[in-house]
């Protein structure tokens, strides 16, 4: 996995300079564990970049680690932009840093021939909000990190009434 301050250092400079008209809302930031019971924060983004296509692009960033300094957190990301799809999805993925949702899964040949992970313009815009989020979190998970599977089986019966 990739931390943040390598995707940070990675994003090529014309994608830093385009990530400048890019405005950015969190619409959601919680506190959860993953399947495995691996603790994560999760923000989802929306952006707009009135310079490019104008239309809302929509980002997922999971961050893993709890350190001290978000930039040393291990990231898994998405966005539904194109330059994301074309040039990283699959870049990412084989890092376990994203998931193959838009893309047909292929290599990037031409847009990414050495399969290196950044950030697309979105992300970048969004980094220097991350520091500031405020998590909501599911508290009773936190003491318990992870649940026994009477505790599941539990919280399964409670859905089937
Ligand atoms: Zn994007």
């Amino acid at each position: 996995m990739y931390k943040l301050k390598d995707l940070i250092q990675l994003t090529p400079r014309e994608v830093i300079k385009r990530s400048k008209s890019v405005s950015v809302t969190i619409t959601r930031a919680i506190e959860d564990l993953d399947k495995s019971g691996k603790q994560f924060k999760k923000i989802q983004l929306k952006a707009k970049d009135p310079k490019g296509s104008g239309k809302t692009k929509v980002m997922t960033i999971k961050l893993y680690g709890y350190n001290k300094n978000i930039l040393d957190d291990e990231v898994w990301c998405h966005c539904s932009c194109e330059y994301f799809t074309f040039n990283l999805e699959v870049a990412l993925t084989a890092q376990d840093s994203s998931t193959v949702i838009n893309s047909n899964g292929n290599m990037p040949v031409e847009k990414n021939p050495t399969m290196k992970g950044h950030f697309c313009k979105h992300f970048l815009a969004a980094v220097n909000q991350l520091r500031g989020v405020k998590f909501t979190g599911k508290k009773n998970y936190k003491t318990t990190p992870v649940p026994t599977e009477e505790e599941l089986l539990e919280e399964l019966l409670k859905y089937k009434k």
